[in-house]
């Protein structure tokens, strides 16, 4: 972790380091940066709305918090905009002090000074419960292979034996010469 600034972090001072000690707090914040995948994710600038609680047990400090956010993209198979509601509940301990085993610290968050940041949390939730894969629609056929056309919206259309202009001359050098 690195110098803590953003939307998400939040000062622990007021709360104390005394076991049992809780404080919830109702946060309006705007996502800092993308989170979850170029194609599909929550975007940067979304408004978030965040209930937290804060609780301080014997190792450090427990977070708690739910909100909702919306994944937008494109569905991969027809490119259509799509769009999600995703529910987040999260909880994560912050550890007063850096484990000083680096494998731990792999595992752990923790608290810099008395500063405690929420974004890696939440960010990784998002990835988490993001489709890889996201759709307009889980039977959605995608498009025509040859005209492009979103076939969820015209099912039924078809091309016949009809070449298209572009393929004609392809054709032309793949069928054998006549004599
Ligand atoms: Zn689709
Ligand atoms: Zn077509």
């Amino acid at each position: 972790m690195s110098v803590q600034t953003g939307p998400l972090v939040i000062d622990t001072h007021e709360l104390g380091r005394r076991p049992g000690n809780e404080r919830t707090y109702h946060l309006s914040v705007e996502v800092p940066a993308q989170w979850g995948y170029d194609v599909y994710g929550v975007p940067e600038g979304s408004l978030i709305d965040l209930e937290l609680r804060l609780e301080t047990i014997m190792d450090g400090i427990l977070a708690t918090g739910t909100t909702a956010v919306t994944a937008t993209g494109e569905c991969v198979r027809c490119l259509t905009d799509v769009e999600d509601e995703i529910d987040l509940e999260v909880q994560e301990l912050y550890l007063f002090d850096r484990p000083s085993d680096p494998e731990e610290a792999e595992e752990s968050q923790w608290l810099e000074g008395d500063l405690l940041d929420l974004e890696p949390t939440l960010r990784d939730a998002v990835v988490f419960a993001l489709p890889q894969h996201p759709l307009c629609d889980p039977e959605c056929p995608g498009l025509c292979p040859e005209c492009g056309a979103r076939l969820a919206d015209d099912p039924d259309h078809t091309h016949g034996a009809q070449i298209d202009p572009r393929w004609s001359a392809l054709t032309q050098m793949i069928e054998p010469p006549k004599e």
